[in-house]
C-alpha cells in the first residue's frame, strides 16, 4: 500500500471516528441519505449485496446468508452428495486444497473442481463479471 493511500485511509477512519459521536453529523447523514433516495427512486444503495454472483469469502461474512440465498446453500449440498471431486485443479492441476465450483448457481448439478486460490479468481472473475453487466447494453 502506498503512503498516501494508507494517510487516507488513515484520515477516513478518524473523520468517521470523530463523527459517529456526533449526533447532528448524524442525523445529517441520514437527512441526506433520505433525500437522496426520494430524488432517485430507482437507485439501490446495496447494488452490491443484489449482485448474483458475490464471493463466497464474502459470503461466509454474511450471517444470514443462506436464509437469503437458500438456492445456493441446495445447490452445494446436492453437487456434494451427487459429483464426486475430480483429483485436480481444472484450472491449474493443482491436486491441494480442492473445492467444488458452480459458475451458475441455477445449474445445480454443473460444479468443476479447481483447488483454492482457483477458487478465490473464478469468484473475482464472476464478481467483476456481473459488475460489468451492469454497465454494459445488455444484447
Ligand atoms: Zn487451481
Ligand atoms: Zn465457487
Amino acid at each position: 500500500m502506498s503512503n498516501r493511500k494508507q494517510k487516507n485511509a488513515e484520515y477516513m477512519r478518524k473523520y468517521r471516528a470523530e463523527r459517529k459521536n456526533n449526533p447532528e453529523f448524524m442525523e445529517n447523514q441520514r437527512n441526506n441519505l433520505r433525500r437522496f433516495r426520494e430524488k432517485n427512486p430507482g437507485y439501490q444503495s446495496n447494488w452490491f449485496n443484489e449482485l448474483p454472483d458475490k464471493t463466497e469469502r464474502r459470503a461466509r461474512y454474511n450471517k444470514n446468508y443462506s436464509t437469503k440465498h437458500p438456492d445456493k446453500g441446495i445447490s452445494r449440498r446436492k453437487a456434494q452428495r451427487n459429483v464426486p471431486l475430480a483429483s485436480k485443479c481444472e484450472w491449474c492441476g493443482s491436486t491441494e486444497g480442492l473445492e467444488r465450483h458452480h459458475e451458475d448457481y441455477s445449474k445445480q448439478l454443473e460444479v468443476i473442481t479447481l483447488c483454492k486460490t482457483c477458487h478465490t479468481k473464478a469468484h473475482q472473475r464472476l464478481f467483476y463479471r456481473a459488475l460489468l453487466a451492469l454497465y454494459l447494453p445488455s444484447d
